[in-house]
């Protein structure tokens, strides 16, 4: 067994070098050698590189780093690379693969600021929480130009376009990690890198302007990033035939509403807000009625108002320019600000108790006058819809006083509408702003930023919904490094020892099967008049129990096997949550005031509401409009994004936070290795060395090398053609393989090839 530490077999009495070839196909990298150096694991986790003195038997005398000396098991004991291979750019190029010479690669690179690293096919990005000098023009040129060739997010994005322009096929960059790993910078640098191919009228300069426009909207402070973005995106960027930039589609998931309205200790809500607090213009000030961002109650649930290092007056500033440059009128931004401070108003919105039902009515304060003044209502139709709620009983509608808890929830549940109807608005407005022409005749290069794997204290239906996302990139992830990589070798005829993988598909049936699933269950639930969080718990422990991905805990939660770990769910609020109701009277509200918001909501809420007055209204005896469930909107877009991902061919690009401080030079060994399992670096590094990465058809191949051929063998086909290059130059037979179609290679073979051509060319 090879425990839980070395995920390669250890070459230790007890597991024989024909073992490890067994269970893993991998033929070249164990070589019996006395070994000199080894990892010995510290007391405090930390793994130390160890002389070793002497072996007797099973014991070995060893001296540690810092000079003690001990005897120590030799079983505990994990082969050390030779020095010359420190700081390898690929981890497939170590002799030892196991954890702790990973670990001890990336962190040599790290220390001297090389914050990249490629595993196999996949790029890691360590995040070096400070300025490094990699990144500009004369980089970028530099990777153009291929004068260099170390691992970069420039280097991936470069093989990208080469490929989507070889291949004739659509490109995708997906880059996953956990908050605060560098997603964001790193999808940034990647457009970067793209905008240099220019466009034409200034379109790349637009794409990149779409940066501090959204994360305006869709980032703010959280306890692990600064600038942590609270929504999944999607960019696809469109290319001409002549392979000019033509536009440009951005698509985003799942925008964290609640944080509109509640916001924990030491975090913030959306940066726009503080910015347009901060920075708005005296007569822009006096015209919405604005405060200071402490006098708002949804800001100042949280003591933290600033972000060190960052001006909010400035940043807004550079929001109004980008908003310029995307096209949107100085009147639709106008209104963009108006909503806004229509939220934050709503926020000091409060009640006071009319009855001895403990029935409210909204304060006529300065709070309420401004949010009516702002969205252009009467203020009694406001305070209806904050107050009251129309039912249907049959076919009379009868009004229901709210209760202070029903009040506070309708306030914040129109405060939350409004900001995500404005954040899908701008989305829409950038993308027509962006839109490529009529005849999409070109490829384009899709680019996805979306958060990784969470698993907190207490996870909520957020968590449900992110990780089941991560699972469904995991699947992706796995299909095409590990799936297609040994379909296809099976496929065309060669040796190839099956190597598993973690399959991820029985977690993903938990979520998606029908009509027993997570997500069917949940839907279920929601649409239940009397059904609760604890029904729902109720409900999956009952008919998911047999599962081997699920588990039951006492009361309202649940646990999940996730391929990156065990997460239990707390049930609580997940029903309204999905359910992510407004009421109908708040939709009458916004549909009929005279300001912008119509405009705004016209897209996504009037629709439904019509639906909801049509028809389905007196079925659920409620006046709220009838809609997808958010879990279901979610699953949909999940869907379709993988189904544009399938068409794609995939670059991955793997995130790594190296504290959670986010403090540079500070790399925690036990931090960095969770996050390498957890996205299945190590696993896709042992199968890319151990199979044959590089692969030829017989035909190219004998098209490629044959004339490097002395004496011509004409009229053979291919298959002999190809295998007389192999003899003529000596090709290794363990380094090649020869199937029905194609010939495959280790890795670093062909590089031979290509300089013996090159030079005779
Ligand atoms: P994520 O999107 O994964 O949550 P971000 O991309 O927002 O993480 O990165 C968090 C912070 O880390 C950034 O605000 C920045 O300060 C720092 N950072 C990330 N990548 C880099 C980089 N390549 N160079 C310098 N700093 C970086
Ligand atoms: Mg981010």
């Amino acid at each position: 067994d090879d425990g839980e530490d070395g995920f390669m077999p250890l070459p230790s009495p007890s597991v024989s070098a024909s073992h490890s070839e067994r269970r893993w196909g991998d033929t070249s990298s164990y070589t019996p050698r006395k070994i000199l150096q080894s990892w010995f694991k510290l007391p405090n986790g930390n793994w130390d590189l160890v002389k070793i003195l002497s072996t007797t038997g099973t014991e070995s005398v060893v001296s540690l780093t810092d000079g003690k000396v001990l005897k120590v098991k030799a079983e505990n004991l994990i082969p050390a690379n030779p020095d010359i291979l420190d700081g390898v750019d690929d981890l497939m190029q170590l002799s030892y693969l196991n954890e702790p010479s990973v670990l001890y690669d990336l962190e040599y690179r790290y220390n001297q600021d090389v914050i990249y690293t490629k595993a196999g096919p996949v790029l890691v990005a360590i995040n070096p929480f400070k300025k490094v000098d990699l990144y500009g023009n004369d980089y970028i040129d530099a990777y153009k130009r291929k004068t260099v060739e170390s691992p970069h997010v420039y280097a991936i994005t470069d093989t990208a376009i080469r490929e989507m322009i070889r291949d004739e096929v659509n490109q995708s960059i997906i880059i996953s990690g956990e908050s605060g790993a560098g997603k964001t910078e790193t999808a940034k640098i990647a457009m970067q890198y793209l905008a240099t191919l220019g466009g034409g009228s200034g379109i790349e300069y637009e794409i990149l302007k779409t940066n501090p426009i959204l994360e305006a909207f869709g980032n703010a402070k959280t306890l692990r990033n600064d600038n942590s973005s609270r929504f999944g995106k999607l960019i696809e960027i469109h290319f001409s035939e002549t392979g000019k930039i033509s536009g440009a589609n951005i698509q985003t998931f799942l925008l964290e509403k609640s944080r509109v309205v509640q916001c924990t200790e030491g975090e913030r809500s959306y940066h726009i807000f503080y910015q347009l607090c901060s920075g708005a213009s005296p007569a822009l000030k006096e015209k919405l009625n604005l405060r200071r961002a402490e006098e708002y109650k949804y800001l100042c649930q949280s003591s933290c108002f600033s972000i060190s290092r960052v001006n909010d007056a400035e940043e807004f500033r550079v929001v109004m320019e980008a908003l310029d440059v995307v096209h949107i009128s100085k009147e639709d931004q106008n209104s963009v600000f108006a909503m806004l401070a229509a939220v934050l108003w709503l926020g000091n919105v409060s009640f006071s108790v009319i009855d001895n039902e403990n029935h409210v009515e909204p304060v006529e304060d300065e709070g309420l006058q401004t949010v009516a003044k702002l969205i252009e209502c009467e203020i009694e139709e406001l305070k209806l819809a904050l107050s009251t709620r129309k039912m249907r009983v049959g076919n009379d509608s009868i009004v229901q006083k709210l209760t202070l808890s029903q009040a506070i929830d309708t306030r914040d549940a129109l405060a939350k509408s409004i900001y995500a109807c404005l954040f899908e608005w701008l989305v829409e407005q950038i993308n027509k702003s962006l839109a490529v022409g009529k005849r999409r005749t070109g490829r384009s290069i899709s680019i996805l930023d979306i958060y990784g794997f969470e698993s907190f204290d207490r996870n909520s239906f957020e968590q449900f919904c992110i990780n089941y996302a991560n699972e469904r990139l995991q699947q992706h992830f796995n299909r095409h490094l590990f799936k297609l990589e040994q379909e296809e070798y099976i496929q065309d005829g060669i040796d190839w020892a099956k190597v598993d993988f973690d399959d991820n598909q029985d977690c993903l049936s938990l979520f998606e099967k029908k009509p027993l699933g997570l997500l069917s269950l949940l839907d279920e639930e929601s649409t239940f008049p009397n059904g609760t969080d604890l029904t729902f718990a109720n409900k999956l422990k009952q008919h998911l129990g047999p599962n081997s991905s699920f588990r039951g805990e006492r009361g309202k939660a649940f646990t999940v096997c996730h391929y990156a770990g065990e997460v239990t769910y707390d049930t609580t609020g997940f029903l309204e949550k999905n359910r992510d109701l407004l009421h109908l009277d708040s939709i009458q509200l916004l549909s009929s005031c005279s300001c912008h918001l119509p405009q705004i909501f016209a897209s996504n809420m009037l629709t439904q509401s019509e639906k909801s007055i049509g028809g389905t209204l007196h079925k659920s005896g409620g006046a709220e409009s009838q809609k997808l469930s958010v879990a279901r909107k979610f699953k949909g877009q999940l869907f379709q994004l993988m189904l544009r991902l399938e068409n794609t061919t995939p670059h991955f690009i793997r995130c790594i936070k190296p504290n959670n401080v986010q403090s540079p030079r500070l790399y925690e060994q036990g931090l960095v290795l969770q996050q390498l399992r957890c996205c299945g670096v190590l696993e896709v590094v042992r199968i890319s060395r151990a199979g044959f990465p590089t692969r030829m058809s017989h035909q190219k191949f004998a098209r490629r090398y044959g004339f490097l051929l002395q004496e011509s063998i004409a009229s053979q086909d291919p298959l002999g053609v190809s295998v007389a290059i192999l003899h003529h130059f000596n090709i290794l037979p363990e380094m090649y393989q020869v199937g029905y179609t194609k010939l495959f290679f280790r890795t670093g073979q062909i590089g031979v090839l290509e300089d013996t051509r090159n030079r005779t060319l």
